[in-house]
């Protein structure tokens, strides 16, 4: 809870207004870098939560009728606010959230690229047609909004994550009430501003602070039509089945433990680059990070290079050039990778690089865990098969790529995973054989483009609808199938019986 009064406090979004909680309870907003507290986000109340349901549902009956393009125009303008304004939403997120200012640009960009597929929103939103499906007689679909929505969303992509959600829900015509993470509101709230200003009518959306009390006030709300969320496997699991029980529409995406596969005839210096990339970029905290490699045969023999190159990784605050891992979120994230890496030593797994209290010069109070790296691991150890969220790294060997995909289906995850190889036909086994969402071929993080979806698999997601692309069309409208027979004047008459004939 909050102890700086004197520190600016993150409005709620109602009804087109940026309002100031009436909550007693607050919490800080601190950079996870320096502790210095940034900012006092409320936990809002109950009357606070259904005013911004309310709103939305209001604002319902108009928007759903506004003109597709004129829909569409307000995320083309939008697009071109957040471009103008990156540097300073990068900052911003950096001092919030702790990654490098260019991790920052990236989280930004790949929610951009969501903004610019919402523009599109007039080719993404038309039904299907099939002419004379019986003697004069069309049926046709509509894709029609479903009303109030609502997104939950992790602290680890504070702007990339909103942005899959909120702007492909309004400009299919809902409306929405977003629940930012509690532990960095501050860029999402720039970003809300931002859409305001591009167009985004009162009550289009609308934004609440909070944790547990207002997701299940979520869950709860009978206004709701369907629930977005992104974030563990533990809090997605329980949100899907508390808001399906309101017959909500859910989509989560959750937790993941991913693998990565390096094949002795891999290009070595780029799989070991990308490796050190995706499993310590933004400090471990990435739910496709790959924080599992699966060495095969003589790939083991790289174990000292890796090691090595992980050692002359920069660990500063995220504003300093050259800066490969910023700090973790929370100094209780910090406590629980560190409690991560003294269970894998006690495990028995060999500590291969030991993160534990890095010296960073300029940054003693920061959250800091360097790169770790652990070789031997195997199922059953605490740091292999939970999600530590860390720069920790478990290396695994096998002796052949077929006992190195049974390895990773084994793990009830399916978030990512990737193969190095320079090898067509393993990595065409690998595609068809493995059991995730995302799959990289000598590329370390695929998270998809938005002309496609978001996906996932296991105990990865839950619903079957992704984020963005084609699919969250799908979950963001009602299908109706029309069929339709228009008679003139010179028709003779039809069947008597109301269903129409289909010969
Ligand atoms: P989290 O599950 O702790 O929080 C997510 C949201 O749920 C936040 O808005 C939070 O306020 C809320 N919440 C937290 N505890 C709650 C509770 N007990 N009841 C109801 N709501 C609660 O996740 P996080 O720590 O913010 O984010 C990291 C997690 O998100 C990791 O597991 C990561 O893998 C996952 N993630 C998944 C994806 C994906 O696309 N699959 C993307 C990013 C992050």
């Amino acid at each position: 809870m909050s102890t700086s009064k004197a520190s600016p406090t993150v409005k709620l979004l109602i009804n087109g207004e940026f309002v100031e909680s009436s909550t007693t309870e607050w919490r800080d907003v601190v950079n996870p870098a320096t502790q210095e507290v940034l900012a006092r986000v409320p936990l809002a109340t109950a009357q606070e939560i259904a005013a911004a349901v309310a709103a939305a549902k209001s604002a319902f009956k108009t928007w759903r009728k506004t003109p597709i393009g004129a829909r569409a125009r307000i995320f083309l303008k939008y697009q071109q606010l957040i471009r103008e304004n990156m540097k300073e939403l990068a900052a911003l997120l950096t001092a919030e959230q702790g990654k490098t200012l260019a991790d920052a640009e990236g989280d930004i960009f790949r929610g951009l690229e969501v903004v610019e597929h919402a523009a599109n929103i007039g080719s993404l939103q038309m039904g299907e047609i099939a002419n004379n499906v019986a003697s004069g007689v069309d049926t046709y679909t509509l894709q029609q909004p479903i009303g109030v929505c609502a997104g939950i969303t992790p602290f680890n992509f504070p702007a990339m994550i909103p942005l899959w959600m909120f702007p492909m829900a309004i400009a299919c015509g809902n409306t929405f009430v977003l629940k930012p993470s509690e532990q960095d509101p501050m860029v999402t709230m720039r970003l809300v501003e931002l859409a305001l200003q591009a167009g985004i009518p009162p009550g289009v959306l609308n934004v609440v602070h909070g944790g547990e009390h207002v997701v299940n006030a979520i869950c709860d709300h009978p206004d709701i039509k369907a629930v977005s969320f992104v974030g563990s496997t533990k809090v997605g699991t329980h949100v899907y089945h508390r808001a399906s029980q309101t017959g909500k529409r859910v989509q989560c995406m959750m937790g993941a433990k991913n693998h990565a596969i390096v094949l002795p005839d891999a290009n070595k210096q780029q799989a070991l680059n990308n490796l050190l990339g995706a499993a310590f970029g933004a400090a471990g905290q990435r739910c496709m990070a790959l924080p599992v490699t699966v060495l095969v045969g003589e790939a083991n023999d790289w174990i000292p290079e890796l090691v090595e190159k992980a050692r002359a990784l920069k660990i500063s605050g995220g504003v300093e050039p050259g800066t490969d891992i910023g700090p973790l979120i929370s100094c209780a994230a910090k406590e629980r990778v560190e409690s991560f890496i003294a269970s894998g030593v006690a495990s028995g797994a060999k500590l291969e690089l030991d993160g534990r209290q890095p010296d960073v010069p300029g940054y003693a109070g920061g959250n800091f865990v360097g790169p770790t790296i652990f070789s031997g691991v195997k199922p059953g150890m605490a740091i292999y098969d939970q999600e530590i969220f860390g720069p920790v790294l478990c290396l695994v060997p096998a002796a052949t790529l077929d006992e190195a995909i049974a390895f990773l289906n084994a793990n009830p995850n399916g978030n990512g995973t990737a193969i190095f190889t320079q090898s067509g036909a393993a990595a065409r086994k690998f595609q068809e054989e493995v059991d995730a969402g995302q799959i990289g071929i000598n590329v370390p993080i695929p998270v998809p483009v938005p002309l496609f979806s978001f996906t996932g698999s296991g105990a990865s997601k839950l619903g079957d609808l992704g984020p963005y692309g084609k699919q969250v069309i799908l979950f963001y409208t009602q299908t109706k199938t029309i069929t339709a027979r228009w008679f003139d004047d010179s028709s003779v008459a039809g069947p008597v019986n109301t269903t129409i004939s289909l010969k």
